[in-house]
């Protein structure tokens, strides 16, 4: 049999899978630690590996690579920018420091662009030769895939979907612009919009479920009031869904794919979003990017989507 290892590093955890035939069959999660640094981080995660591999009885042999997905830029499957949010130094080449320590083949990529790459080839995507995956939580992030690769682009930043410039002299985006698709369709976008409607307007379900402690405000609680007919919460839902029409017009006319794909916390809202997207559609998309075959689904890997993408990087390789 044939494993590959397959590691999702997050700030706080780090999932690690092994993949036999795109099926994950074991897994487990360690915390990332990584204010020890990036060498000790990465012994955690090797000595996590072989703890599976023990207890699921397989040899090191049938261990043929090692995917991980990493929150930062990633050159060439390898070298990775700069860490999002770990202290360790710029343009590292993860893939040989792993190397060293495991003596296994190595692949490295973003960590959305992973997420994206496991929906792709085991999820929601399976079977189309181009995807777009979406992750809509506390920002937008994505991955583009086509033909079997993800696009990394020249300097490890392709993909990055949220900041998609939407409008112009628009709202602050934590990347230091404005503008940009996440200030606006992401949750805490819609959250910024829900506050800023609820300071005129408290007669409504939404002011009624957060005891009126704006700060509380969820993208969820938007969601459930207007899924009970909250006329204040349905505007908002339709303000949410006109922007991610706009967003997802703009990715059809560049990219062209078969499927868009949406994930993270928001798309768990699920119809009610997912109806009111496809109805403005044609409003950004070129019709053509809208022919018969091309569809809007939800991800179907959840939290699994990282440690299965990671393992993609290895399998597609071979590919
Ligand atoms: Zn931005």
């Amino acid at each position: 049999m044939k494993y590959i290892a397959g590691v999702d590093i997050g700030g706080t955890n780090t999932k690690i899978g092994l993949v036999n035939n795109g099926k994950l069959e074991i897994k487990k999660s360690i915390k990332t630690l990584s204010e020890d640094g990036v060498i000790k981080t990465m012994n955690r995660i090797w000595e996590a590996i072989r703890e599976l591999l023990t207890e699921k009885n397989i040899k090191l042999e049938e261990l043929v690579g090692v995917g991980m997905g990493i929150p930062g830029p990633v050159k060439n499957e390898e070298i990775v920018g700069f860490f999002a949010n770990f202290p360790w130094e710029k343009n590292l080449n993860i893939s040989e420091i792993f190397e060293n320590i495991s003596g296994k083949k190595t692949k490295v990529n973003n960590d959305v662009n992973v997420i994206a790459l496991g929906e792709a080839v085991y999820g929601a995507g399976k079977g189309s030769k181009s995807s777009v995956t979406i992750a809509i939580g506390t920002g937008i992030g994505g991955g583009i895939f086509v033909n079997g690769k993800i696009i990394s682009g020249f300097s490890g930043a392709g993909g990055e979907i949220g900041h998609l410039k939407i409008v112009k002299d628009g709202k602050f985006c934590g990347c230091g612009q404005k503008g940009c698709f996440e200030a606006y369709a992401s949750a805490t976008g819609i959250e910024r919009e829900a506050i800023s409607r609820l300071m005129i307007n408290k007669k409504n379900m939404l002011y009624d479920k957060i005891d009126g402690h704006l700060e509380k405000i969820e993208a969820k609680d938007v969601f459930d009031c207007a899924k009970l007919g909250d006329k204040f919460s349905i505007d908002i839902v339709d303000y949410e869904a006109e922007y991610l029409a706009m967003g997802i017009g703009n990715i059809l006319n560049i990219i062209n794919p078969e499927k868009i794909i949406l994930g993270g916390g928001v798309a768990l809202a699920g119809d009610i979003l997912l109806k009111r997207i496809k109805n403005r559609l044609g409003e950004y998309a070129m019709p053509v990017t809208l022919e018969k075959g091309f569809e809007i689904v939800l991800s179907t890997l959840g939290n699994d989507a990282g440690v299965l993408g990671a393992a993609a990087l290895v399998s597609q390789n071979k590919a």
